[in-house]
């Protein structure tokens, strides 16, 4: 392990935001362009965390499928009247997750309606911050325990101001040898506002001030390996597109025939009869505004095959094309992530001050660089 890393890690810098908005604090003069994962969030920092393809972490979506029924099937015996988007059963759910199921990342019921919920389940079970928080997949945070390495992080739980503030301390300090940060306020902005608007380009030179101040307290320090990186990009949102009532009018029963669950750029379907499979294979190709990823595609993406837990037939969005409604709430945003990684605006960037391995880098090779000799790999497989 080297003497010392500071990472940075910015939900949602992207790299043609940056080069468009000329983000580039000073010192950090080593720059790459990172293809990120399909998926979200999670599946981009998981992959991050683990040096693994998401179909290898097995963290590609926040919900799978469980036509069994999940750790929510008990929402089955409510009366019919009563709504999901009630207050107090909401938080009997996220309860229920947390202290009886062992759910320890973050997660959001969103607006997954009453009839899907109990045929869901949340894989992430960990917390990706944390030592064991892919099990059995080793993320840097294993290794770093396990080496009795001295270190910090910063996640979402923390407020933003706060945690530069004392990740600025620690690298005066120098007594960890690595400190990680992540943030997630360029990512909300983004959503909310778009990626031309005043205050993203405010927040990105909040940052640059805020990223000069640590390395600066870092050089006063002995110096440091500075890191800043994105998960992904993001797409302004041009148009929006309605799957659910077209999926619905089809008349399919849940969960007799199908489970649908419909994310802002992907809906995807575990298919309980090759009928149903086949109608909805049909409906969907009929839909303008993204298509249906065949087995291959999702295979070469990392994804895994389409079948099983996460779906058998998962439909994607084309860049900029919102899935709405969704599970994922009514309100409109300005910019989605999601989209095919091959998507200009999905990129996400790494700057550093020293030398990076390439110019183009794969976000599975994000581990070995922010941590030099990690080697990804899952508990107990060859
Ligand atoms: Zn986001």
């Amino acid at each position: 392990m080297i003497d010392r890393t500071i990472v940075i890690l910015i939900d949602a810098l992207g790299f043609a935001l940056c080069r468009n908005r000329g983000f580039a604090p000073a010192g950090l003069d080593h720059r790459a362009r990172i293809r990120t994962v399909l998926g979200f969030s999670q599946a981009a920092l998981a992959t991050i965390f683990t040096g693994l393809a998401p179909a290898e972490h097995g963290l590609w979506m926040m919900y799978s499928f469980r036509e069994e029924g999940g750790p929510l099937r008990w929402v089955r015996i409510l009366p019919r009247s009563v709504s999901a988007r009630r207050r107090w059963l909401r938080r009997l759910m996220a309860w229920n997750l947390r202290r009886v199921h062992g759910v320890r990342g973050y997660f959001s019921l969103y607006d997954v309606p009453r009839e899907v919920l109990p045929y869901v389940d949340i894989p992430a079970r960990g917390d990706i911050f944390a030592p064991g928080g892919a099990a059995p997949a080793r993320t840097i945070f294993d290794r770093l325990a396990e080496e009795g390495i001295p270190y910090r992080v910063w996640d979402y739980r923390s407020d933003e101001e706060r945690s530069f503030a004392e990740l600025e301390e620690a690298a005066a300090g120098g007594r960890e040898r690595f400190l990680l940060l992540y943030a997630a306020g360029l990512d909300s902005d983004l959503h909310r506002f778009g990626s031309g608007d005043g205050r993203v380009a405010a927040r990105l030179e909040g940052y640059r001030l805020l990223i000069e101040r640590v390395a600066g307290a870092a050089r006063r320090s002995g110096g440091a390996r500075i890191l800043v990186l994105g998960d992904h990009g993001m797409c302004d949102v041009r148009s929006r597109i309605d799957v659910m009532s077209r999926a619905s009018g089809l008349g399919l029963s849940i969960p007799g025939e199908y489970i649908p669950f419909y994310d802002s750029t992907m809906a995807r379907f575990r298919t309980l009869s090759a009928p149903a499979r086949r109608r909805l294979e049909d409906l969907l190709a009929d839909v303008p505004g993204g298509r249906v990823l065949g087995d291959d595609e999702m295979r070469s993406l990392g994804a895994g095959g389409a079948g099983g837990r996460f779906g058998d037939v998962v439909y994607l969005a084309d860049p900029g094309v919102v899935i709405s409604p969704s599970h994922m709430g009514e309100g409109r945003v300005a910019a989605m992530h999601g989209y095919h990684p091959d998507t200009e605006e999905m990129h996400s960037v790494m700057l550093a001050n020293e030398p990076l391995p390439g110019r183009e880098l794969e976000l599975a090779a994000v581990a070995g660089t922010i941590y030099p000799g990690f080697v990804p790999g899952v508990e107990g497989a060859p």
